[in-house]
């Protein structure tokens, strides 16, 4: 284990990166599919080019797990297992916790003064979530101004490119706003804008097919899922159900083994090759079931010994997490001086 941790910390990095990257998630469970699809992948492969951030978001996950706290604080450590066990390398991303870098709370703080609780309620995907929950009218606040809070993480961090799902393209369009109305205040460009960079899965649906992936919906993937696990949500994914018989021709649109087949499966000719298959009839669900099967198991299984490997080490995730968070509140200090200086307040 020795061996891993000094491995693990070394910093040597010697490409020049110049552009910034944050992204982060939300510390509510274990990450799954659809993050790995949808954000790891892409993030282990800028991690080279970019100078980027991941953020442990537990104070976003406090939002809806006010009265729960548990599930947050007990997840820090298995997503920043996850983070590993798919690539992400310390010594090329910083790993740091929200909860650690008092900045982003107090930036939230002065940003909430130039956002209208109208515009937080008009914000399509607070309002999406906030139908999905059970909040009746009792909504946390904090659950309201969590798009203002990612304005503090994006802005604290400099960062301009924001790798993110389409559900998150709303709180991008909410932080530049943000950071147009700050720059008003201080007549000055102090901080700057971000743009999006969607994946080739925004959005990963679950086996039924019927919601996004998600850790607070339960119907997950994990990426540290079991052989029998995958096994069972291959069998259970829901496909075209008119394609009764092998010879039936059947339909791909809105065929859950075929998104995943699209996402996962590295030979595109050959997905392609079923599709047509598919169509004409002549294969069956089991077949592509299969096949499916294999793919993930295979794209799975490193993974989870890599990850059972590093959640052994508890000490080693919290020094990384040490070290992240101390350079981040660096970094996010500049930028909160600079915005308390904007509204005057630098007395000293
Ligand atoms: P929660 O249910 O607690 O909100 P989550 O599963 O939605 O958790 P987040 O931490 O909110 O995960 O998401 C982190 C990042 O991963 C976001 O950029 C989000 O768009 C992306 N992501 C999450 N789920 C999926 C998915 N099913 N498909 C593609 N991207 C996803
Ligand atoms: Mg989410």
């Amino acid at each position: 284990m020795v061996k891993i941790r000094s491995h693990i910390l070394q910093n040597q990095t010697h490409t020049i990166k110049k552009e910034k990257i944050l992204t982060g998630d939300r510390a509510t469970g274990q990450l799954h599919l659809g993050h790995f699809v949808g954000s790891l992948q892409q993030r282990v492969a800028l991690q080279y080019k970019y100078e980027q951030t991941i953020l442990v978001a537990d104070l976003q996950g406090l939002t809806d797990n006010g009265h729960n706290p548990h599930k947050v604080s007990s997840n820090i450590l298995n997503v920043v297992a996850d983070y590993l066990a798919v690539g992400i390398d310390p010594r090329e991303t910083t790993i740091c916790l929200q909860s650690a870098i008092p900045a982003l709370s107090e930036l939230t703080m002065y940003y909430s003064n130039l956002v209208s609780v109208s515009r937080l309620q008009r914000n399509p995907t607070v309002k999406n979530e906030i139908a999905g929950k059970s909040f009746g009218d009792s909504i946390p606040t904090g659950f309201l101004m969590y798009p203002i809070s990612q304005a503090a993480d994006i802005t604290a961090f400099k960062a301009t490119l924001i790798p993110v799902g389409d559900d998150q393209l709303p709180m991008i369009e909410q932080t530049n706003e943000i950071v147009r109305k700050l720059n008003h205040v201080a007549q000055d460009n102090i901080l700057v804008e971000c743009r999006p960079l969607l994946s080739k899965v925004p959005r990963l649906p679950s086996s039924d097919g019927k919601h996004k992936m998600s850790k607070s919906m339960g119907n997950c993937i994990l990426l540290n899922a079991s052989e029998k696990d995958i096994s069972k949500a291959v069998k259970s994914m829901y496909t075209d159900p008119n394609h009764l018989a092998v010879e039936d021709p059947g339909q791909i649109v809105g065929n859950i083994v075929f998104t995943y087949l699209d996402a996962f499966h590295p030979d595109i000719a050959f997905v392609d090759e079923l599709k047509v298959r598919y169509q004409k009839g002549g294969l069956g669900d089991g077949t592509t079931k299969k096949i499916l099967e294999e793919c993930l198991q295979e794209i799975l299984k490193p993974i989870r010994k890599r990850r059972e490997m590093f959640i052994s080490d508890k000490a080693q995730l919290i020094e990384i997490l040490r070290t992240g968070s101390r350079k981040s509140q660096e970094e996010s200090n500049q930028v909160l001086n600079n915005v308390k200086q904007a509204f005057g307040f630098n007395l000293f």
